[in-house]
């Protein structure tokens, strides 16, 4: 149980890092591709730069290069969001496929919430896709829900009749 809850934590962590890489990209109305930069020399972030939280603990808040501070907000999202993604994990217990909508709903949400806050705005281009998926995965999840109870409900009246056609033979 612990292991999985640092794996969801863990996972958290690089979906806030990735939260981060949006909020800024979106601001700047700059493609969601490409490799890291820093905000303020525009040098590319070297890859043993990019691990979640621990960088930004080794490199004191700070871009390797210029030295100028990259924000404590950077740190606090990758920490919330994996925090919030090892509490949904709680919740469930186990992997289930809601867990992962739940994860994409908070994902979206922080996403939303911080970019909101930051800039009053909310953006078409978090909201259009999000809806969709949202109503594409709920109408997925609830056929398989309802495809679960149809098969349960066979194989139990399967079995009903053949304990009852055992019974009679
Ligand atoms: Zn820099």
């Amino acid at each position: 149980m612990i292991i999985n809850i640092l794996f969801f934590f863990l996972l958290g962590i690089i979906a806030g890092s990735f939260l981060n890489c949006c909020l800024y990209r979106l601001a700047k109305k700059v493609p969601l591709w490409g490799r890291s930069f820093c905000p303020h020399c525009r040098k590319k972030i070297w890859n043993r730069d990019l691990i979640p939280l621990l960088s930004f603990l080794r490199l004191k808040g700070n871009c390797r290069f210029c030295k100028k501070p990259i924000g404590k907000p950077y740190f606090f999202i990758e920490l919330v969001t994996g925090i919030l993604f090892a509490l949904v994990f709680i919740k469930y217990g186990a992997f289930s496929w809601f867990l992962v909508r739940d994860l994409f709903f908070i994902s979206t949400l922080l996403l939303i919430l911080i970019f909101d806050w930051r800039h009053y705005l909310i953006l078409d281009k978090i909201i259009w896709p999000a809806f969709f998926i949202s109503l594409i995965g709920n109408w997925v999840l609830g056929i398989v829900r309802r495809g679960n109870y149809r098969c349960r409900v066979f194989r139990r009246s399967i079995s009903v009749v053949s304990s009852k056609m055992g019974g009679l033979g």
